[in-house]
């Protein structure tokens, strides 16, 4: 009798706090994204349109970030606290110094290689948005001798060059990870002016006047080493596109890039809860 009795207050205090998480996590759904100060909410949406976007297309996997010059504070910049890129929504964006510091962590988790976000920001006043993945189709041209040169008009901007940066000619045997300003300072140097810069054993970083640019790029650039590496596969010589066709091509790209990002925006699935 007396195990029954407290069976059934266990089942009713089980329910109330089932009920309870329940009413919180909707409360939770229901409340707003609040972006950082001065900061338009759609450029937040666009960040996490973009991490979920690359996540989908398979250019990110569970590493790899996307952020966005801060559009008030040219000193500052925003990305995702540290999380999976297809699980990044407008809520987890936070806001950095170009040191790397979190203006507001309220105890988020940041991403350890935020400093190739930081110091490309320090050295490049042009560039408004970031985007670092570990493209798998990338990956065999951060080792080998062949460059990465444009075979499609899509991936026009690769015509500029994209040079590989090696950590290791400048900081020895280190784990590969961008990891604090001395080692992103020396991967901004590496890119240069340029759009794209591999990086030997690691994946790349790609630049651009928006996020939706670097979204396209970082995007363009994968399928391009892709297409690349079945056209040598093929053998023979490979006909690229000339950095003049590049840079005709790459005006045409910066014009017509609201298309593909609407469709890409429209296909996305909302971020499930976290
Ligand atoms: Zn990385």
């Amino acid at each position: 009798m007396a195990v029954r009795a407290q069976s059934s207050w266990q089942v009713r205090l089980s329910c109330f706090v089932a009920l309870a998480v329940l009413l919180v996590a909707e409360a939770r759904a229901q409340t707003p994204a609040v972006p950082p100060a001065g900061v338009d909410a759609a450029l937040v949406e666009d960040i996490a349109v973009g991490s979920r976007v690359l996540a989908e297309l398979g250019v990110l996997d569970g590493f790899g970030h996307v952020s966005a010059r801060h559009p008030a504070k040219s000193d500052h910049f925003l990305m995702a606290r540290s999380l999976a890129p297809a699980l990044v929504t407008g809520d987890d964006i936070m806001e950095f110094d170009l040191d790397g510091n979190a203006v507001d962590a309220r105890g988020r988790s940041v991403f350890l290689e935020r400093f190739i976000h930081s110091e490309i920001y320090k050295a490049r006043p042009d560039v408004m948005a970031v985007v670092h993945t570990h493209s798998h189709g990338v990956i065999p041209f951060t080792v080998s001798q062949v460059m990465l040169r444009p075979v499609f008009h899509n991936a026009a901007f690769l015509a500029a060059g994209a040079p590989v940066w090696d950590i290791r000619k400048e900081f020895g045997e280190t784990d590969m990870l961008v990891r604090n300003p001395v080692i992103g300072k020396g991967l901004a140097l590496a890119l240069g002016d340029k759009s794209v810069v591999l990086m030997r054993g690691h994946g790349d970083v790609v630049v651009g006047p928006s996020v939706k640019v670097a979204v396209f790029r970082a995007y363009y650039t994968d399928v391009n080493a892709r297409l690349q590496s079945q056209a040598i596969a093929l053998g023979g010589e490979v006909n690229y596109l000339t950095a003049l066709e590049g840079a005709k091509a790459d005006t045409i790209n910066l014009q017509v890039v609201d298309r593909v990002w609407n469709l890409w925006k429209m296909r996305s699935t909302a971020a499930p809860p976290k």
